[in-house]
């Protein structure tokens, strides 16, 4: 028998690390999968669970019973937890029932998994209660903690628990690694390599996050998106308000639509917020830096940050349900000013 996790991109330490965990039999009790969204944490949890319920020879095999029944999400000794559909937290009873759940033995095999989404959005007072199974976890029991950012979880729940990290890939080996198995990517790389570049470098280093956008968002979306926003950057640094104001009609009027312009908006700015300050951080919205140079010749260094802060204050107000044209207006308006 061999732990192989085949169908997982990169993220070789990782790999190593699970693949000994599993064969050993020292799974730790309480995991932490930290990664942006799109880096796989979820399917790596689904992973780990399948290699070590699997009853097939390279494990996971993918095709057992127990490996089919873990994607497909209904395997009695994994369970899934996250926020439920609308809600900002996960609430102490949801852990309560995990619980009392962890205390029974597991129906098919050795051991029961229990994985938790979002798990950095559990109430203090859910974490507390998971901290007290995790202080003494019945031997069969496996927490996955899936997290954007571990240090938002209890300090208590962070010493009880082994992180680890996914992966973040480059541009390259994430293009490569797309063409190499999704036809999608393959056919849009060969008839429009630009699109394509666009759609990896939109990614920023998430394979999920291409996948997402291969499948989800039109190509013409993410096109007209860049064109957009280069368009009215360089806009803003020329002589004409008018001509500025009149991106106001681009922006969306729907409040969620409105919430992705203003976020793409914000990784041009930190572009060139980026070049200014002469960092060596990675270009993520541009497709060079001579596109940068050419849009911000006009902007200072401060005014990037008031731009950016303009940005920050129009997606919370968005959030907390102004206006939507009046907020537009205001805001067209606030970005002038930090211009000029
Ligand atoms: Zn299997």
């Amino acid at each position: 028998m061999s732990v192989e996790f085949t169908k997982i991109f990169g993220n070789s330490h990782l790999k190593a690390l699970f693949s000994n965990a599993v064969s050993d039999n020292k799974l730790p009790h309480a995991i932490i999968l930290e990664g942006a969204s799109g880096s796989g944490r979820y399917t790596f949890a689904l992973n780990i669970a399948a290699a070590a319920l699997c009853n097939g020879m390279a494990k996971p095999c993918y095709g057992c019973k127990n490996c089919r029944l873990i994607f497909e999400g209904v395997c009695p000794d994994v369970s899934l937890t996250g926020l439920a559909e609308g809600k900002a937290t996960i609430p102490v009873d949801a852990v309560r029932e995990i619980r009392n759940d962890a205390q029974k033995v597991p129906v098919e095999g050795e051991l029961k998994f229990y994985i938790i989404r979002d798990a950095d959005k559990m109430t203090v007072q859910a974490q507390n209660a998971l901290l007290k199974i995790l202080e003494e976890p019945p031997s069969f029991v496996v927490f996955i903690l899936i997290s954007e950012n571990s240090n938002l979880l209890l300090s208590t729940i962070r010493s009880r628990a082994s992180t680890f990290r996914m992966q973040r890939f480059d541009d390259s080996e994430l293009a490569e690694y797309v063409v190499s198995y999704n036809p999608k990517a393959q056919a849009l790389k060969s008839s429009d390599e630009a699109s394509f570049n666009r759609i990896i470098k939109a990614a920023n280093g998430c394979i999920g996050s291409v996948l997402d956008n291969l499948d989800k968002r039109s190509l013409k979306c993410i096109t007209d998106e860049y064109t957009m926003v280069t368009e009215m950057l360089t806009a803003l640094c020329g002589s004409s308000k008018s001509d500025f104001m009149a991106f106001e009609d681009e922006l969306p009027s729907k409040r969620e639509e409105l919430r992705d312009s203003l976020i793409t908006l914000r990784s041009a700015v930190r572009d060139i917020l980026a070049l200014k300050r002469g960092s060596s951080a990675e270009i993520l919205f541009f497709e060079n830096a001579d596109d940068i140079k050419r849009i911000s010749k006009t902007m200072t260094l401060s005014s990037v940050v008031e731009i950016i802060d303009r940005i920050e204050s129009t997606l919370n107000a968005n959030e907390q349900n102004a206006n939507v044209n009046l907020l537009k207006i205001n805001f067209m308006n606030s970005l002038w000013k930090c211009v000029h």
